[in-house]
């Protein structure tokens, strides 16, 4: 689009009306007439409140992002009955295949750390991380009713 003032290419032009006639200018130029368009950027000037009209309060942040942080940390029990030796039985395990608590971490896709503080029963591991260390180890963690082989 050519600005009819100074013939420019420009992205856009806006109807402005400079000494009475309309023109059609790019934004360097329009600030020199008057604008006949309306502005298509949003205002910062709120409209006057309508009678009754209830006042439009901006979104205010809620709670929910601190919350998904804190589901991140295994802080919540999970529904898994784990048997009392559990912590020990993943150290054990895992030292039978010669892993390091790194290499278990990775595998988990969880952090050495984390690895560590459910061998030392710390941090009580949630379900899905259960299964995928049961799954990993080819050992039980639960609880077993029917008799335990050890
Ligand atoms: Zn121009």
């Amino acid at each position: 689009m050519l600005c009819e003032m100074c013939g420019k290419d420009v992205e856009m032009t806006s109807r402005v009306r400079v000494e009475g006639t309309i023109l059609r200018l790019g934004p360097e130029c329009a600030r020199f007439g008057e604008l006949v368009d309306p502005v298509p950027a949003p205002t910062h000037v709120a409209p006057p409140a309508r009678p009754g009209a209830r006042p439009i309060a901006p979104p205010r942040p809620t709670g929910t992002g601190r919350r998904l942080e804190e589901r991140d940390l295994y802080t919540d029990i999970g529904e898994l009955e784990l048997a009392p030796d559990w912590a020990k039985r993943v150290r054990i395990a895992r030292e039978h295949l010669g892993w390091t608590p790194e290499v278990l971490g990775k595998k988990l896709n969880e952090k050495k750390s984390v690895v560590l503080k459910i061998e030392s029963g710390g941090l009580h591991p949630p379900d899905a991380l259960v299964r995928k260390i049961e799954h990993l180890l080819k050992i039980r963690l639960r609880a077993e009713p029917e008799g335990a082989s050890s």
